[in-house]
């Protein structure tokens, strides 16, 4: 019915997901399991990565890639405020401080040049964002990385099937950081994935997301002689279980669809509201393409409607817009944090909101929307 909310988000979930999901409880094994290693390979491959480590969220992902870096207090790791928070939380969780570093206001993206102007002698990291599946200039990035000696982190929870220069996020990361929340594009409810081409780290992730033992609950499993685990180092419970990675299997293999939908209603957004004065929508940045996971409109400063009247406006016409990206610098849990001007970041948290853009979307849900949003300019 037209008249039915329309929302902001809703995962893509089918009879599919619901029997793979049936046949691993009814296979027994619950827990991280073959499901789970099935899941990762092909989850590493589609993003171009030589091995995936499963994990229980992007921030757990993110939590134990800045582990394997060594990072502790007395580091600080240059990152975006403009994230959700766990970016900024995960760098808190190992001891170390985050840096905000300002974005690029056309993608919302850390650029070499933001991350410069805050890095001193005792920057250990940089942990960049593909902010709503915009993929960050990777090639830029890493170059600049490379010439400073740190290590690039790059947390790419809404951005699996972006692109940069026609190969996928996540194809020559160091490490990379997933997430499968129902507000991404894959989901398994909950749940995240670590990307990277080195065995070595490879290897370090799967031992610290499973207490720090030396041999898998999979490796005992298939081993014949009694096994004598030990524990190596301290290690974290941040498993995936086969319930999960049965759906995220389907899920993967829905994606390509899933993108080519959402570039779609994209375009046709674009298209529906070019002739509405003062709005800026999200485009694809000349270095890749978005998968589209948040669709967003920066209002111009003189636009005549403020960005939270326009979002209690819609909600009053049946749309669930949210607002921009927060950035982690204006909360409670950051304040008095020491950082560096962000303009743009406080203009795009202040001034955007992300229209609803989901899988099933129809013509007329999206025209809604923008007859919600024309309404209001005109008044
Ligand atoms: C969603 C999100 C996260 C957190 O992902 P979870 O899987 O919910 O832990 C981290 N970083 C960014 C940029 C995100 O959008």
């Amino acid at each position: 019915m037209s008249t039915d909310r329309v929302p902001v988000m809703i995962p893509w979930l089918g009879e599919e997901e619901a029997r793979a999901a049936s046949e691993a409880v009814l296979s027994g094994w619950v827990a991280q399991g073959p499901r789970v290693a099935a899941f990762e390979r092909a989850f590493a491959e589609r993003v171009g990565a030589e091995h995936g480590i499963a994990v229980s969220s992007c921030t757990t992902a993110l939590h134990l890639s800045l582990v394997a870096l060594g990072l502790g207090p007395g580091d600080e790791v240059v990152a975006p405020s403009l994230s959700f928070i766990a970016t900024a939380n995960a760098v808190r969780y190992v001891g170390a401080e985050p840096v905000f570093a300002d974005v690029d206001l056309a993608t919302g993206n850390l650029t070499a040049a933001t991350v410069d102007a805050v890095r001193t002698p005792r920057t250990r990291a940089v942990l960049a964002v593909h902010q709503g599946g915009v993929p960050a200039d990777v090639p830029a990035l890493r170059a600049a990385c490379a010439d400073w000696d740190l290590p690039l982190v790059e947390d790419a929870a809404c951005a699996v099937g972006s692109t940069v220069g026609g190969k996928p996020v996540g194809h020559g990361a160091l490490l990379a950081t997933w997430s499968f929340h129902p507000r991404k594009l894959v989901t398994t409810g909950e749940g995240g994935m670590i990307t990277t081409d080195d065995a070595a780290w490879a290897a370090r992730l799967r031992r610290l997301r499973e207490h720090g033992m030396n041999a898998s609950a999979a490796d005992r499993h298939a081993s014949n002689k009694p096994f004598l685990e030990s524990y190596l180092e301290v290690g974290f419970n941040y498993r995936m279980t086969d319930i999960q990675a049965a759906v995220g299997l389907v899920q993967l293999g829905r994606l390509d669809a899933m993108i080519a939908r959402r570039r779609e209603l994209a375009a046709r957004y674009d298209a529906l509201l070019h002739d509405i004065p003062g709005l800026t929508p999200v485009r694809d940045p000349a270095h890749g393409q978005s998968n589209f996971q948040s669709y967003w409109v920066l209002l111009d400063e003189g636009f005549p409607a403020g960005r939270d009247d326009l979002l209690a406006a819609l909600a009053e016409a049946g749309v669930s817009a949210r607002r921009g990206i927060m950035a982690a610098h204006l909360e409670p849990a950051y304040a008095g944090h020491p950082r560096a001007p962000l303009p743009a970041t406080e203009r795009i948290t202040r001034d955007s909101l992300i229209l609803p853009l989901f899988h099933t979307m129809t013509e007329a849900q999206q025209d809604r929307v923008v007859a919600a949003l024309r309404e209001q300019v005109r008044r």
